[in-house]
Order: structure tokens, then sequence, then C-alpha cells
């Protein structure tokens, strides 16, 4: 492959698909580590179809948190230019330990690409990671609207807090994972310069429908998909039902191509805020009821002015550093929730299957 190579890793996750898509269509050869050649296959086929002249292939990486994971993958593929690791995991219901489910994948992910890369490829020019809002959110400060999230915050948690519960050891596992990154880059001194990404809920379309036979979609997707699951009634004693799990969001498409435009604008040494704003059920309820009236009637109406009344207890953010940086316009919620709930329509009624 030629001396531009794109690695992603993880690349059978829902936005690595497409980090690999916006990769492809702008034509780099791409390699992207997957835990099984079932999945490598699988995708390479699907891609092959879509781009049949993409220069794509997969190597294995069973997990990320082993000693050395990626050492075999530097080793071998010199024309690696540039690595995107969004590898990490984001689901819950984990029968392991939190430090096993999520800490090591994370932190030990992490370093293990950082490390394989510079003992390996040193011709590797920009590493961009997929961190979180996770690591910049200060729980707080939620509904604190002077507190202004920015590039420049951290989020203060500790292992020690975090452990209690999975969705706190996410969070933390995700901010010391993006530490430990600018950690090592300050200690080792490596010849790429380093990029982080603080996506907060990643909202949008999956790049294959193959991604909506079971039912559930990925961990973030999922918030959409649980709506249109509500029954007429839901909500109608507690007005706040579907306000209490609102944050900020940003659409999955803008996040594939702030992946590509960190390498391209060669925005390195930089932790970049992809945002289009706030979310909550609420609104998704609104949007859905709004543009699908084959809906209407069959899902839950909530108390549709509590989305706009929620606003002011979700985190104040500014993220115009890294908008003007990459000049995204960002796609907004309700383009996010309609491309996302008519893919789920389509496929049930390609598939024969009730509309919920
Ligand atoms: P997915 O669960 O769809 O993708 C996660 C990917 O990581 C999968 O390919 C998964 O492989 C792989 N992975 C997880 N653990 C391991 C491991 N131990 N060894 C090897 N591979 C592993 O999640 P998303 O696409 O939503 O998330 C991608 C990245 O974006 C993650 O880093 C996540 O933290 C971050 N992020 C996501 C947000 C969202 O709302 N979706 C918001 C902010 C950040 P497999 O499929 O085989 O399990």
């Amino acid at each position: 492959m030629s001396a531009t190579t794109v690695l992603v890793t993880g690349a059978s996750g829902f936005v690595a698909l497409h980090v690999v898509d916006v990769l492809l269509s702008k034509n780099y050869p791409v390699i992207g580590t997957v835990r099984s050649a079932e999945k490598g296959d699988k995708i390479l086929k699907q891609f092959q179809t879509k781009y049949p002249n993409a220069t794509l292939r997969f190597e294995i990486v069973k997990d990320i948190a082993e000693e050395g994971a990626f050492d075999e993958v530097l080793k071998q593929n010199k024309g690696i230019k540039y690595v995107l690791h969004t590898a990490s995991p984001f689901s819950f219901g984990f029968e392991t330990s939190p430090e096993d489910a999520y800490l090591k994948p994370a932190v030990e992910g992490t370093l293990n690409v950082l490390k394989a890369i510079k003992k390996y490829a040193p011709q590797v020019t920009n590493v961009i990671i997929t961190s979180s809002f996770a690591s910049v959110l200060n729980y707080d400060k939620v509904a604190d609207q002077s507190f202004i999230h920015t590039e420049k915050t951290w989020n203060p948690i500790t292992w020690e807090q975090a452990r209690v519960d999975e969705h706190a050891a996410y969070i933390a596992s995700k901010t010391l994972a993006e530490k430990a990154a600018w950690d090592f880059v300050e200690k080792e001194k490596p010849s790429f310069e380093l990029t982080t990404l603080l996506p907060p809920y990643i909202f949008g379309p999956q790049v294959f429908e193959d991604a909506l036979q079971s039912g559930k979609l990925n961990t973030s997707c999922e918030l959409i998909n649980d709506v249109l699951k509500t029954n007429p009634g839901d909500g109608a004693d507690d007005p706040t039902k579907f306000t209490k799990d609102g944050l900020l969001s940003v659409d999955v498409r803008d996040v594939a191509l702030f992946h590509v435009l960190a390498f391209e604008k060669n925005l390195g040494n930089k932790r970049l805020f992809p945002v289009q704003g706030k979310f909550s059920q609420q609104a998704f309820l609104n949007i859905v009821n709004k543009d699908f009236p084959e809906l209407k009637g069959k899902i839950a109406t909530g108390t549709p002015q509590a989305a706009e009344d929620a606003l002011k207890s979700y985190p104040a953010y500014d993220n115009s550093e890294s908008a003007k940086l990459t000049g995204v316009q960002f796609i907004p919620l309700e383009k996010s929730v309609v491309d996302t709930v008519q893919q789920i329509l389509h496929y049930k009624k390609k598939h024969g299957l009730p509309l919920k």
C-alpha cells in the first residue's frame, strides 16, 4: 500500500465504519483492525460493493488491551502514515470487573497503539484518538450555565470515584485514556503529532443496514431507537420522563469528517470538540412525531415543551475554536434523528417487520 495509508482501529464500530467510508470516498488506502477474520471479510465485501476500486484490508487485533497488541500491524505495514484510534469499549452489561471491561482496554489499548507507532513506525505523522466529551464533562457543573465546557476543560474524575457503576467507569476510562495519551507524548516525544477528539453523544444512520438486524443499535443510537419503542401514554404522569438523560450531541458523519480533517489540516497537538448542540429524548419525540406521520398515535408524545425547558439543565459549552479550525458546519439534530429513523423504518418495511 502507498505511503498515505490510514490505519483505523476498531474498524467494525459504528463510528469507525463512517470514518472508513469518508477515507475510501477520498481514495485513501485503508487498513482496519477488527477482532475476527469474519468481521473483516464481511465489512470488506460491503465496502467493495460501495467502492469497487477501494484499497482496503483488515488485520486482526483480538484484544487491544493485550501487551504488544498493535506491534505486528505497525511492524508489517510501513506505508501507514496516519493512525486513527477509535477502538474502545462503549457498551454496557459486562460481567467482568470495571477495570477489565473499561479501564484496561481504554488506557492500555491507547498506550499499546502509541508504543507500537513509536517503536516500529517512525513514518507516522499524525495520530488521532477518538476520546470523548466524557473527558471534558464536569459532573457538578452540568446545570451551571456559567461554567463553559471547551476544548481546554478536563473531567476531574478519578478511577476510585468511577468504579462504582459501569457508566462512571466508562466515563473515567475515556478520561484516563486521553490523559495517558497526552502524558505519553509529553514524556516520550514521539515524531508524530497527536490530536484527540471530544465528541459528545453521537447519532446518525449506520453505514450498512445489517447493523439493524438484531433490533438493537449501538449504545448511542439506541437512545433514538428507544423512543420508537414507547407507547402513546408514556410519560403522561411525569413531564420530565424524556428529558432526564439529555446532554450534548453531534452527527456521526461530522465526527468521521473530524477524524480525517485532523490530519488533512494538520491539526496536531489539539483537542477538537465536535458538537451540534443539546438533545433530549423529548426532542427526539418532537422530531419523530412531526416528521413521521405514520408513527403518530403509535409512540409517546411526552411533554413537547419540556424539550426547550430542559436545555438550561444540560452543560453549557463553546466549541467555536474547533468549528473555526475545521470549517465544519455541524449537521443539526433534526437531520441526525430523521436519517436514523428513516433507516430503521426502511429496514423494517423491507423485512416485513412491524413498525413498532
Ligand atoms: P462501537 O461499540 O460501535 O465500536 C467500538 C469498537 O471498538 C468496535 O469495533 C469494538 O469491536 C472495538 N473494541 C472494543 N473493545 C475492544 C477490545 N478490547 N479489543 C479490540 N477491539 C475492541 O462504539 P462507537 O463506534 O460508538 O464508539 C467508537 C469510539 O467513539 C469509542 O472510542 C467511544 O468511546 C467513542 N465515543 C463514542 C460516542 C458515541 O456516542 N457513540 C461518544 C463519544 C465517544 P467489536 O465490535 O468487535 O466489539
